[in-house]
Formats: C-alpha cells, sequence, structure tokens
C-alpha cells in the first residue's frame, strides 16, 4: 500500500461538531494524517484541541450554532482568514429527536432538519464555493446513518434528514465532480456516543442491536477514523456520490 495515498499534509480540514463522539474522533484523525482542523462548536472543544496540537497541527476554535444558517459565511471567512485555505470539510454535527410519529411535534421535526440537513446543505455549498474560488479540489464528507438506507423507529425527522443526507451527497457529487470537488458520506452503524446512550441504557433495545450485528460489538467512534482519512485523501479521488456504511456488518444482515 501507498502510504502517501492517504496523506494529507498541509491540508485544512473543517469538522463541524468536534468537540464530542464521532466528530472529535474524526478530527483527531485527520490531524493524525497531516490536517489542521477548524472546529465548529457550540461549546469548548479542549479534548479534541489538545488531541490536534499534540499531533503536531494547529487547531481553530470556532463557535457556531448550526440550527442557524446565520453563522456559515463566518465559518469560511474565519477558516481562510486563519489557514488561508480549506481542503476538507466534515459535515458531522447532528441532533436526535425520539417520539411516536403519531405524537411528533413541529418543533421536533424542525430542530432535526436545520442541523441535520438544512445546515449540511449550505455550509457545503459555502465551502465549494471556496474550493472553486481557490481552483483546487476539495473533499465534502458528510455523516449519514443507518436511517439514510432503513425506517428506523419512533425518530422520524432524524430518518427523513439523513434520507436527505444521502441523496444531498448524491446531488451535489453530480454538480460538483467536474470541478474537482469529491461529495461523500459516511454511514456509521450503532457507534458508542451521547447520540445512542438513551439505546444503550435500554437493556432491551441494547441487546436487540447486539444481536444483529454481526461483528458482535457496538462501534467506537475511532471505527471512524480510517473511512474519515479515506475519504478526505488522493485514495478517494474517483469516488463520488457514494455513501460509505461502516456498521460492523449491520445492513449486510
Ligand atoms: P454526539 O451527540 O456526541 O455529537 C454530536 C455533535 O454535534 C456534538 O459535537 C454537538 O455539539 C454537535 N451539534 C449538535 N447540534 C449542534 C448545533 N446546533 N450547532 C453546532 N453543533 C451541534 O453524537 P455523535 O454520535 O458523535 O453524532 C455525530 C454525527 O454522527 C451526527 O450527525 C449523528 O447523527 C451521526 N450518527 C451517529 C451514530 C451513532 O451511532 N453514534 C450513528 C449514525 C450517525
Amino acid at each position: 500500500m501507498n502510504a502517501s495515498l492517504f496523506d494529507l499534509s498541509g491540508k485544512v480540514a473543517v469538522v463541524t461538531g468536534c468537540n464530542t463522539g464521532l466528530g472529535a474522533a474524526i478530527a483527531q484523525a485527520l490531524a493524525r494524517a497531516g490536517c489542521d482542523i477548524a472546529g465548529v462548536n457550540r461549546s469548548a472543544p479542549d479534548q479534541t484541541a489538545a488531541a490536534v496540537q499534540a499531533a503536531g497541527r494547529r487547531y481553530l476554535d470556532l463557535r457556531a450554532d448550526l440550527s442557524s444558517i446565520a453563522p456559515i459565511s463566518g465559518i469560511v471567512r474565519d477558516t481562510v482568514q486563519a489557514y488561508g485555505r480549506i481542503d476538507v470539510l466534515v459535515n458531522n454535527a447532528g441532533i436526535i429527536r425520539r417520539n411516536d410519529a403519531l405524537d411528533f411535534t413541529e418543533e421536533d421535526w424542525d430542530a432535526v432538519l436545520d442541523v441535520n440537513l438544512k445546515s449540511v446543505f449550505f455550509l457545503s455549498q459555502a465551502v465549494a464555493r471556496q474550493f472553486i474560488a481557490q481552483d483546487g479540489p476539495g473533499k465534502i464528507i458528510n455523516i449519514a446513518s443507518m436511517l439514510s438506507f432503513q425506517g428506523g423507529i419512533r425518530v422520524p425527522s432524524y430518518t427523513a434528514a439523513k434520507s436527505g443526507v444521502l441523496g444531498l451527497t448524491r446531488l451535489l457529487a453530480n454538480e460538483w465532480a467536474a470541478r474537482g470537488i469529491n461529495v461523500n458520506a459516511i454511514a456509521p452503524g450503532y457507534i458508542a456516543t451521547n447520540n445512542t446512550a438513551a439505546l444503550r441504557g435500554d437493556a432491551h433495545r441494547n441487546r436487540d442491536i447486539l444481536d444483529r450485528i454481526p461483528a458482535g460489538r457496538w462501534g467506537q467512534p475511532d471505527d471512524l477514523a480510517g473511512p474519515a482519512v479515506f475519504l478526505a485523501s488522493a485514495a478517494s479521488d474517483y469516488m463520488y456520490g457514494h455513501t460509505l456504511a461502516v456498521d460492523g456488518g449491520w445492513l449486510a444482515r
């Protein structure tokens, strides 16, 4: 294997929601591969910043609430001001709301769609404009879900948003491939983070989920490290519009 295919030295990655969970693991993996990181968070990303710096890379602390698209132009402006360019965007920030479809509220619908789909589109648009202004290639990695492929239960706005992420990944790839921009997604399976704490806390659901995972364990955030570096690197230059399941075999069942 040619290690330089995965080398991200000198690249700049914007990672949303990297103070915890999958985003933290992805930001750290990209930094270990050579990226400087601009992290977009609502609260202090202390551990992630320290880990990125320990890997010898720079960390830019951007604060934004992605439930609105208002901060998006500032995210791009501040990153370019600090680092001069952007090479990779990881749309990771996301939330989930659980309730029966019959009782689901408009507030729970809008909250999830705003963060998990609307901001994903408008941040991708803003960063793609920057890639084009730089006259260079670029990589966008969206974080999808098993619920991009399946219906799930009691998470109607999440399923709608993550199914939308899969479709949007294809659409943006179609429009931007000829401009040298790779848009792909990672669909994590069941990974042990805050997002899945309620499921792991329910003994019945926990057992049902574990019984169905061929790998026989919940994923860990670091299971996303290799796939994220792959999709950010030259190793995936001919991949466009693909949603890559990283799921312990869940979808193979
Ligand atoms: P998490 O709750 O630990 O992380 C979510 C991140 O998004 C946090 O950094 C949070 O601060 C950020 N975020 C949420 N709302 C935001 C807002 N309004 N503005 C800015 N940032 C905001 O959960 P996680 O599991 O690490 O989730 C990361 C992504 O992975 C999400 O898109 C989630 O839907 C997706 N995902 C997770 C799993 C899993 O099993 N854990 C599976 C499939 C997909």
